[in-house]
């Protein structure tokens, strides 16, 4: 997936500022961040969205949350509280398709979200 923004900081085409890295995830900080903590949890395999997930992807999804936990409670945040979020098409905003976990912290996040 040459043409995948994500993937190409998965090889380290593009540079990004990591967050916490391990066999089959890594985690780099939002370029515009939405609060004082905005990392981008990834899958090193490229998965486009939600609807492309296979039984097979399970355990790595439940990676993401795993590392999600983790960024979040070095950086302080446990007790606090986060949000974690996947966009998912169009409505939602999805715009990199390559699955990611957004993990937001340091800020009250409101909800609903608009
Ligand atoms: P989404 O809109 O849910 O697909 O989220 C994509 C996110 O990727 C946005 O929050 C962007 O700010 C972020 N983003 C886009 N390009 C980069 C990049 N090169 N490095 C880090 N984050 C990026
Ligand atoms: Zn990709």
């Amino acid at each position: 997936m040459s043409n995948c923004l994500f993937c190409r900081i998965v090889a380290g085409e593009i540079p990004a500022k990591l967050a916490y890295q391990d066999e089959s995830v890594i985690a780099f900080y939002d370029i515009n961040p939405q609060a004082p903590l905005h990392v981008l949890i990834i899958p090193r395999k490229h998965i486009a969205t939600i609807n492309d997930l296979q039984p097979a992807d399970a355990e790595l999804v439940g990676k993401l949350y795993l590392a999600a936990q983790k960024i979040a409670g070095d950086a302080g945040y446990a007790d606090e509280g986060y949000r974690v979020v996947m966009n998912c098409g169009e409505d939602a905003g999805q715009s990199v398709f390559h699955i990611h976990l957004h993990l937001l912290a340091g800020r009250h996040l409101s909800w609903p979200p608009g």
